[in-house]
This record gives structure tokens, C-alpha cells and sequence, in this order.
């Protein structure tokens, strides 16, 4: 059983001997190769899937750290604003840890598998009618109000979690097979900035390449987005929290920022699922998508992070997919309805 990534990493992460560990093992996830991407983008295309964590995204490596820096420091509750996935991920480690969490949504903006999840963990679900940059807004005036840890990615042992998805790819690649580039859909910054720092911290630099859907691309045009409106609910944010680092990331080492539209999105949603077998959530198909519109500077060897699970999000799957075959229950009829 793989330890907890706190524990496995720890002589690179902010955390003492003595210190609490609110941790349901979440990292060392699977790193996938993709023959028909790879095919396709002529180069080899790698996967890290980490819809594989316990609460099915990577959001699980930066609330091991945050809820556990919380714990140390006694904090009683703990708050984030969220698309979705940082609430889910929330709940489960304030669970965990017997804290109270709460969490601040746009209304009617989540994925309902990540409802279910936050409301099964037992936090508070604030549904605000605002979206998720005027929430975040708000969390952090009250945090600086009130006794409460705030655990959205401006929270620093977010990013210390998160790094270590970087730490994992190269020691799995090895140093004989060096990465050249990295795909990452890019929503509040926190993720792309995360792995920039873990590469740098192992004397690695791949090209960061980010990727925002067209609806909410503030990277891209330099500007923030009002009204951001995307099918990708994960990364539908106007005004990312780590804008600089996120930039110095890709500008420092030759890589770039671009959108992608939403029928993109989906095509390489459905592709990732019906030619590679892996089902992950609409936005992170982002990278995917981004990668094949717009390649990665003729690199050789590319990892594209896929950092949600398909399953947090059924509706727009079944939107996507196509429809079941209704059948009587004869022989006959099942075999028309099997060979069709
Ligand atoms: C949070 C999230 C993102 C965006 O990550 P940022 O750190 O906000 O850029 C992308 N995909 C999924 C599935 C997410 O949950």
C-alpha cells in the first residue's frame, strides 16, 4: 500500500516528524501511456491520471497539506469558494480530521457528483448566487475575519501538496527518459503553478503548456473575463488567483498559454474515453484538446494531466455519449440488440 504523500515526501514538504497528518493516501497515481494520442500528436503522450485520488482529482494532494498545516495550527473550520472539486475534497479531509468544513459554490454551476460528495462528507454547502471569483472574493474577506483556515489554492501548503504530482512523474520517468513538455487545463493557476515549483525543486524544466477554454480565458487575453461561461465548470474562472506565477511558469520555461473551444473540449473528452478507455471530467480534456489544436513545440515526450474523474459529472457525459438500446427480454431480441 503506498503511504500517504505526506509521508512519502516529506523531507521535501513543510511538515515536521511530530506533525498531524490528516491523510487518506491520496498521490501516486497512475501515469498512463496514450497510444492513439501519441499516434495522433506524433509523439509519446503520457497521462497522469489523477481522477485516481481518493476523492477523484488532484485537488486531494493540496488539502493532505492544507488540512493537516490547519490541525497543526488548531484551527475549528475550514472554508473554500470552489467550482467543485476543492469542496468535495474538503469535506472528505475535514471528515477525516473531525473539523467543520464549509464550502461556497456557485449555484446550480456544480457537477452533481461533486455536490453528492461535499454534502455526503458533511460540510456546509453555501450555494452563492455569484460566480466562483466572487466567491473566492468573499472567503478570503471572512477568513481574515474569523478563526477559520481558508484552503483555496492561495493557501501555500496547497501548492507544497500539489507539487509532489511533479515529483512523481519524473521519478517514474526516470532520468533516461527526460520530459519535454507538460498539458495542464488552467483554472484559478494554483495546479500549473504547483507543478512549475515541483519541477524546479528536482532540476527539471518541461515546457508548461496551459491551456483555458475559450469562455474563460483570462491567460490568454491578458485580461480578466467577467462573465466566464464555459462547459468546463472546473476551470470556469475569470480572474485566477495565481495569474503571475502562472505566466512565469510558462514564460520561464518556453511554453505558452492558449484556449481551446468547447466542441474541442468535448471531441478530446470523447476520444480520451472511447479510444484510450480513460473517462475524465470535460475540463481536463482542455489539455488534451489543446495539445492536439495546437501541439507542444515539437516535443518528444509529453505528459498531459488529467485531473478529475470522468464520473464527477454524469450529466454532461450523458449529454455526450450515446444512447442505450431499450430490449425485450427474448433471446431473440437480445441477440438483434448485442449484434445490432
Ligand atoms: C481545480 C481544477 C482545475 C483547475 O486547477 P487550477 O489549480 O484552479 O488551475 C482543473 N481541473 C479540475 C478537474 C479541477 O478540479
Amino acid at each position: 500500500m503506498a503511504p500517504g504523500l505526506i509521508e512519502r515526501y516529506r523531507d521535501r514538504l513543510p511538515f515536521g516528524p511530530g506533525d498531524p497528518v490528516v491523510s487518506l493516501n491520496e498521490g501516486s497515481t497512475p501515469l498512463v501511456p496514450a497510444p492513439r494520442l501519441s499516434e495522433r500528436v506524433g509523439a509519446e503522450v503520457l497521462l497522469k491520471i489523477e481522477g485516481a485520488n481518493p476523492t477523484g482529482s488532484f485537488k486531494d494532494r493540496g488539502m493532505t497539506c492544507a488540512v493537516s498545516d490547519a490541525v497543526r495550527n488548531g484551527a475549528e473550520a475550514v472554508l473554500c469558494a470552489s467550482t467543485g472539486n476543492t469542496a468535495a475534497s474538503l469535506a472528505a479531509y475535514a471528515a477525516r480530521a473531525g473539523l467543520r468544513g464549509a464550502v461556497i459554490v456557485p449555484e446550480g454551476k456544480i457537477a452533481t457528483g461533486k455536490l453528492a460528495q461535499a454534502l455526503m462528507h458533511g460540510a456546509r454547502v453555501i450555494a452563492l448566487q455569484g460566480n466562483f471569483d466572487v466567491a473566492l472574493r468573499l472567503v478570503r474577506e471572512l477568513c481574515a475575519k474569523q478563526p477559520i483556515a481558508l484552503v483555496n489554492s492561495v493557501n501555500p501548503f496547497r501548492i507544497e501538496g500539489q507539487k509532489t504530482a511533479a515529483f512523481e512523474v519524473l521519478d517514474e520517468l526516470g532520468p533516461t527518459h527526460p520530459l519535454d513538455a507538460l498539458c495542464i487545463p488552467v483554472g484559478n493557476a494554483g495546479n500549473i503553478t504547483a507543478y512549475w515549483k515541483g519541477f524546479q525543486e528536482m532540476g527539471a524544466a518541461p515546457r508548461m503548456f496551459g491551456f483555458q477554454a475559450a469562455g474563460a480565458a483570462p491567460l490568454v487575453h491578458g485580461a480578466p473575463v467577467e462573465d466566464p461561461e464555459t462547459v468546463a465548470s472546473a476551470i470556469r474562472i475569470g480572474n485566477p488567483a495565481r495569474w503571475e506565477e502562472a505566466m512565469a511558469a510558462m514564460t520561464g520555461s518556453r511554453g505558452g498559454v492558449n484556449a481551446v473551444t468547447d466542441e474541442q473540449i468535448l471531441d478530446a473528452y470523447r476520444f480520451l474515453a472511447a479510444e484510450e478507455g480513460v473517462f475524465c471530467e470535460p475540463a481536463i480534456a482542455a489539455s488534451v484538446a489543446g495539445l492536439l489544436a495546437h501541439g507542444a513545440a515539437g516535443a518528444r515526450r509529453i505528459v498531459c494531466v488529467l485531473t478529475g474523474h470522468g464520473l464527477k459529472d454524469p450529466q454532461t457525459a450523458l449529454v455526450q455519449a450515446g444512447s442505450v438500446v431499450p430490449c425485450e427480454p427474448t433471446l431473440d431480441a437480445v441477440e438483434r440488440a448485442v449484434l445490432g
